[in-house]
């Protein structure tokens, strides 16, 4: 780990003024600005070392402040991973194991903690959760996934449709809210991206970014699937195989998701954008690996166009911060809800223990107490969200919790005894071809379950970054594999974890799998 320093001089000055103030009111503590999108791989962000694009904004976010390297998700779902944050707990505490759950808004989370503690607290955009928002003073959500053009928000009057493109109007959202919320309360604003979930529909101002270029293609995008357990070869998930002409890569324009949605300006722009791009490459006449590379470069470019909207927004949201001084008291977060296959292992979609959907950018931005350009390479989860944000705000961080907080490295003290190995659970049986599974993961290593099966994979990461051969029974690995054996059970207890005996007895019929 980069040294991340706090000066002295200002810890003393922070105390100093903590006793001149006597008690701290609530208009003391720092603002919390949540951004989050949806389905951002940390492979798509420069800060994070992307091939394939820039993000000049996020990176800012970096620079000025802390990037946890090594940031995990619990369940590498849209619904799931947004409870694990919420309420700092591993989904079979919380109940959102996979997206066809309600969510239990009545249980603890951290917004409502905010908001007793003096926070105005709101959210705007992807909520995804299907019960409505509690903890927020205010809240304008999407129903359901939402819609990139023209999105409907549900809001406590009923549901609202703006026009525009989601990634503005949500951002729209939240600089309105900054410009009029009541000044004598710290805010918490929870901004939440529907970008670059798919399908990939980029808004008008990037229509034609990387039309001339050709996007590097992930060393795995024709993986054969050999050297693993039978799982990933029932994928569902294949750019190959399961990407879809119409909805997903625009043959014909008219084919994409949100057509009937869009107005006569936006359809006219949609359409002379795609028809061209159609008639230059002819898709229809390609076959076998030129298609396979057409889709690629087709979904890889909407994707990352969807990433520049997301990118630029931050930085409008970042200006005004700046210009209005409430940069000095704001603690500022980028996250997205999982990672995304960009390609690797010739996959789209999450969802797998693999790298690329486990891990979460996560970067901190807090003047005075970050030290800018701080990098974190422990491994943190996104149970630990909540915690962190309950102790910024100075209130108590309930029992149940299960995540730690991280305010140690923001503040670069000790993170004395933090955990050695992160525990990962998915349960949305099938979809996509991907069956439950769980497994650990410690700095080197990762153990993973697929329990209807019962196959073991087991990765040296260290060896095999890209995870295309597992160890489990190579007998050089055997105390390894033993220790990592050792290590599951102890977070399944660690964790109250009873599954998975009662999810195979569970009503819930598993999706067809493969
Ligand atoms: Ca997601």
């Amino acid at each position: 780990m980069k040294p991340h320093h706090f000066p002295k001089k200002l810890t003393a000055i922070a105390a100093a003024c903590l006793v001149v103030a006597h008690a701290v009111t609530a208009a003391d503590r720092p603002n919390i600005l949540f951004l989050f999108s949806d389905d951002h791989a940390p492979q798509s962000i420069s800060a994070y070392g992307s091939k394939i694009n820039q993000t000049p904004n996020i990176d800012r976010l970096a620079d000025e402040g802390i990037i946890f390297r090594n940031s995990f998700c619990a369940n590498s779902i849209c619904a799931p991973s947004r409870a694990n944050i919420l309420t700092g707990k591993h989904s079979h505490l919380n109940g959102q194991r996979d997206n066809r759950d309600t969510f239990d808004g009545s249980q603890v989370t951290f917004p409502q903690i905010l908001q007793a503690a003096g926070y105005h607290t709101a959210i705007f955009g992807k909520w995804h959760l299907r019960s409505d928002p509690t903890g927020f003073d205010e809240w304008m959500v999407y129903p359901g996934q939402g819609h990139y053009y023209n999105p409907d928000y549900r809001t406590p009057e009923g549901t609202k449709r703006i026009t525009g493109y989601s990634v503005d109007v949500t951002a729209g959202l939240a600089l309105d809210f900054l410009k009029r919320r009541p000044t004598d309360q710290p805010f918490m604003l929870m901004c939440q991206f529907k970008a670059p979930h798919r399908q990939w529909l980029p808004g008008p101002k990037y229509h034609h970014l990387y039309a001339d270029e050709e996007i590097p293609e992930p060393e795995t995008l024709f993986d054969d699937y050999q050297g693993r357990t039978s799982s990933a070869a029932k994928h569902e998930m294949g750019i190959d195989e399961h990407m879809v002409m119409t909805f997903d890569l625009m043959v014909p324009s008219e084919g994409t998701f949100d057509w009937k949605r869009m107005n006569a300006a936006q359809k006219e722009l949609w359409k002379s954008t795609y028809d061209a791009r159609n008639k230059a490459t002819q898709p229809e006449n390609l076959t076998g690996k030129e298609l396979v590379r057409w889709k690629y470069q087709r979904y890889i470019k909407d994707y990352l166009r969807c990433v520049a909207a997301v990118d630029e927004n931050i930085g409008h949201i970042l200006d005004y911060l700046s210009e209005s001084g409430l940069d000095k008291n704001t603690i500022v977060i980028y996250s997205s809800d999982q990672g995304f296959y960009l390609g690797e292992h010739g996959w789209f979609d999450k969802r797998w223990m693999y790298e690329e959907s486990l891990r979460m950018p996560l970067i901190m931005r807090w003047p005075g107490t970050i030290q800018p350009g701080s990098e974190v390479t422990e491994l943190v989860q996104n149970i630990d969200y909540a915690p962190t944000l309950i102790e910024i705000a100075n209130a108590a961080v309930p029992g149940e919790i299960q995540g730690k907080s991280l305010l140690p490295f923001l503040k670069n003290e000790p993170a004395d005894d933090w955990r050695d190995s992160i525990y990962y659970h998915y349960y949305e049986h099938g979809f996509h071809g991907v069956p439950r599974h769980e497994g650990v993961r410690n700095a080197r290593y990762k153990l993973i379950h697929f329990y209807h099966t019962n196959e073991w994979e087991l990765f040296d990461l260290e060896k095999d970054p890209s995870e295309m051969k597992s160890q489990f029974d190579n007998p050089e690995y055997a105390e390894v594999r033993k220790n990592l054996e050792i290590e599951l059970q102890r977070l399944r207890q660690n964790y109250d974890v009873t599954e998975p005996v009662s999810m195979l007895n569970s009503s819930r019929a598993p999706r067809s799998v493969k």
